[in-house]
């Protein structure tokens, strides 16, 4: 079995369509995959029905953006069931927020003279989630920046142009949604966030107390050494361990669909929540 549980669609940033990407899934021997758009479950009927055709387990999932001690934490649900409403009020709340967002990101680069930035981004977006991404693809495509990575050193980052800051939902909030969804909270890619060590251990307290249950230990670009310290985080704060490529395109530098490290063997895997 070949678990990756975090992925994108055009549901919100991904480069394929929840179809496509089930079909790259399975052809790169992922036999469990979990669809995880930003803010967004829109695309997990389509997938879903490419799964059943290829045989594919699909765990139906979200990925919550939320802030905490003014950092934008990631919060995966997994095996949510999405049509539970009080997960989708939420759900809601944030899709707003991220279209307020993406007109103040407009306007803000609109000032420093690069105009239309909001409607091809919403065009970028073909009606999913809009994201820093479809923001990054435009400046990119109007010749601002050479890669993607400089897009967004150069824009969209705190102190630059492009950048908006926007207080998100609280961790208490995305956890109890996705809880009242039947669903299991993960914290995503926990390296990311470049905590201290005891700011680590503060998250991930406040995140249990809130009934989260799992630390994505194997994440997205993650080095063997980051690989070792969630493992210790998990061991200590007693979390499941999840794993997830972070999948969005075949060209970003995430790693690729199904290519992850193995978790540590003495650590739960998330899914023996849903193999029992
Ligand atoms: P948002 O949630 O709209 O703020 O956008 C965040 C998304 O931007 C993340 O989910 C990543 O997909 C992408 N992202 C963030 N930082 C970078 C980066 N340095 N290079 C490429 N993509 C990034
Ligand atoms: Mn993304
Ligand atoms: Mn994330
Ligand atoms: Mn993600």
């Amino acid at each position: 079995m070949s678990y990756d549980l975090h992925t994108h669609s055009t549901a919100s940033d991904g480069a394929y369509a929840p179809a496509e990407l089930i079909r790259q899934a399975h052809a790169a021997g992922v036999t469990h995959l979990a669809l995880t758009d930003h803010d967004s479950t829109d695309g997990l009927i389509a997938a879903q029905a490419e799964a059943t055709e290829c045989g594919l387990t699909l765990i139906p999932a979200v990925e919550i953006s939320t802030s905490w001690h003014g950092k934008s934490v990631h919060i995966v649900g997994l095996a949510i069931d999405p049509d539970k409403p009080e997960l989708q009020q939420g759900l809601a709340r944030l899709q707003s927020q991220r279209m307020a967002r993406a007109e103040e990101m407009g306007r803000s680069l609109a000032k420093r003279g690069i105009e239309g930035g909001f409607e091809a981004a919403r065009a970028l977006a073909g009606g999913g989630m809009i994201t820093r991404t479809h923001f990054a693809r435009f400046l990119a495509s109007q010749g601002l920046a050479t890669t993607v990575r400089a897009v967004f050193d150069q824009y969209l980052v705190q102190g630059k142009p492009g950048y908006v800051h926007t207080e998100w939902v609280g961790l208490e909030d995305a956890v109890g949604w996705i809880k009242s969804a039947g669903g299991i909270a993960v914290v995503a890619h926990p390296q990311r966030y470049k905590l201290t060590g005891s700011w680590l251990r503060r998250l991930l307290i406040e995140f249990k107390e809130a009934g989260g249950e799992a630390l994505e230990v194997v994440a997205g670009n993650a080095s063997l050494g980051d690989i070792q310290s969630s493992a210790t985080a998990a061991r200590r704060h007693e979390l499941l361990a999840s794993v997830g490529s972070d999948f969005h395109s075949p060209d970003s530098c995430w790693l690729k669909l199904g290519h992850l490290q193995e978790l540590p063997k003495d650590l739960t895997p998330v899914w023996s929540l849903w193999n029992d």
